[in-house]
């Protein structure tokens, strides 16, 4: 029959995880993406380097060879387009998966291509496709980047980077070095303490030469084309400003888990309802896998702990097939 054992919805690193899974056991399988092969990690800013050393980003038994202390994304993109080579995956790109719909025992899946049916279907949508808006006026003006990419389009450009955490400051530290004139605008009091161990010392230094410029405690209220207004705690102040990079994290989209009939709580942080041994949804042969399963909560999962999903679903499946 034309009924696909295992769907996949996601082509990145826990997608095609779950994509050898199945493969291993004799389960047919589709992976479904969006976008590019690890769509994710291709829209990753361009010199990113992982937190994670190599070896704990590495899927199917297959070793994720670098010389570099932790691997960077030109790296990954290789090492996994590579894998999913390696294990001949049947993954489909530039193809959205726009409804989930359960008729009887199985889901047909409808996509921008295609419709599909399954026994069985897996989620590892991720979070990087939504970001958290700042929701103040002028944020929609084209200088507003949710996304950043290269340094050099900032030089000499006044830049405003809004957040604490890793992608903020790769930023700040980035675009500063091509000579732009950052300042970083922080919610909180300090620089997160989940910014690399190595680009800290780094940024501090920066701040405290006054070559990187920073307001802790403090939220942008305004945008405009020349300026954006800050409330700080010494007041509110008018900062001139070319380019605003708002860095302030990332969602999974809950209307589309939410379409798909899974419970999702109002409460933040809002994780799916899934059972965490089996990970199965409240929709019966509906799993979740990687890092959407962690809610508005996106450092709970990441590739090293969530490897494992693949496994426990491609269990659980074949548990079920046994038991029937
Ligand atoms: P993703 O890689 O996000 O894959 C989800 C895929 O689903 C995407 O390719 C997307 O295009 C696709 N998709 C979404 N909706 C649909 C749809 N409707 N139809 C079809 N396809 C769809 N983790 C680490 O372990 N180590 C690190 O060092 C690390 N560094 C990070 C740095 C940054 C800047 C960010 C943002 C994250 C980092 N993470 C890191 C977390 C990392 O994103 C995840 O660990 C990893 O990408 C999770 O893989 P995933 O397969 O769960 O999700």
């Amino acid at each position: 029959d034309n009924i696909i054992d295992v769907l996949i919805v996601g082509g990145g690193p826990i997608g095609l995880a779950c994509g050898i899974e199945a493969k291993k056991n004799n389960l047919s399988h589709v992976i479904l993406e969006k976008g590019c092969l690890t769509n994710s990690l291709y829209n990753y800013p361009i010199n990113m380097t992982f937190f994670s050393t190599s070896e704990r980003l590495e899927i199917g038994d297959t070793p994720f060879v670098t010389t570099n202390p932790k691997p960077r994304r030109a790296e990954a993109l290789e090492y996994y387009r590579r894998v999913e080579k390696k294990f001949d995956l049947k993954t489909h790109l530039f193809e959205e998966v726009l409804s989930i719909h359960k008729i009887e025992d199985t889901f047909q899946v409808t996509t921008t291509k295609s419709i599909y049916r399954a026994k069985n279907v897996i989620i590892a949508t991720g979070f990087y496709d939504i970001p958290m808006y700042l929701g103040v006026p002028g944020e929609e003006l084209p200088k507003v980047r949710h996304y950043y990419d290269d340094p050099h389009y900032y030089a000499n450009q006044k830049v405003i980077v809004v957040g604490a955490s890793n992608s903020s400051i790769d930023a700040a530290l980035e675009t500063y070095r091509k000579g732009a004139d950052v300042t970083l605008i922080i919610r909180g009091k300090e620089v997160s303490p989940r910014v690399k161990y190595w680009v800290r010392p780094d940024i501090e230094n920066r701040i405290a030469n006054a070559e990187v410029k920073v307001h802790y405690r403090s939220d942008i209220i305004s945008i405009s084309e020349r300026e954006v207004v800050v409330q700080t705690p010494k007041g509110i102040i008018n900062i001139e400003n070319d380019f605003v990079l708002a860095l302030t994290g990332y969602r999974p989209n809950f209307e589309f888990l939410e379409k798909v009939g899974i419970n999702i709580p109002l409460k933040a942080p809002c994780i799916p309802d899934h059972n965490p041994e089996t990970m199965e949804t409240n929709v019966q042969n509906l799993y979740l896998a990687g890092v959407v399963c962690g809610g508005l909560n996106t450092h709970l999962w990441f590739i090293e702990n969530s490897r494992i999903h693949a496994h426990l679903i491609v269990k659980n499946i074949l548990k079920k097939r046994s038991d029937s």
